[in-house]
């Protein structure tokens, strides 16, 4: 993908440079635990190919590799209590959802009530 950091965070724990807590791993997916997690379990599921965003990753990713990412996000979501008490995915992309890392991922969250699904910056939405 023309653009795409090869120095971002994720790139960096794909190629191993940055340890993490493996949840999944498949051919074309690699699920972690969060560093910061905001909720009891907060997993982050990262495509292994070089993606900035869904629109690079559907567009020029194989069907393999999207099924093969897709399907690594509901493996990863069978770790407990997520099956048991239900959890959330959300993926930001770009300035307005405060996308960090610059290398396309879902959030997987859960282990307690989440409240509204926009609760992570409410107040920035409520000054506008
Ligand atoms: P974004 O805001 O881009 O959707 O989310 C990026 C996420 O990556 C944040 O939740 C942040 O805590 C997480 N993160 C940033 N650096 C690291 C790291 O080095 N290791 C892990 N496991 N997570 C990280």
């Amino acid at each position: 993908m023309s653009g795409y950091d090869d120095q971002n965070t994720f790139a960096r724990i794909l190629r191993g440079e940055i340890p993490c807590d493996i949840v999944y791993e498949n051919e074309h997916a690699l699920a972690f635990f969060d560093i910061n997690p905001q909720a009891p379990v907060h997993i982050l599921v990262v495509p292994k190919g070089s993606y900035i965003s869904i629109q690079d990753f559907t567009q020029t990713a194989s069907a393999a590799e999207v099924e093969g990412f897709w399907a690594a996000v509901g493996e990863a979501a069978r770790v407990d209590p997520l099956i048991d008490r239900g959890f959330r995915i959300v993926s930001n992309s770009g300035s307005d959802a405060h996308q960090e890392v610059p290398h396309f991922h879902v959030h997987i969250l859960g282990g307690r009530p989440l409240g509204p699904i926009l609760n992570k910056y409410r107040d920035v939405f409520d000054s506008n």
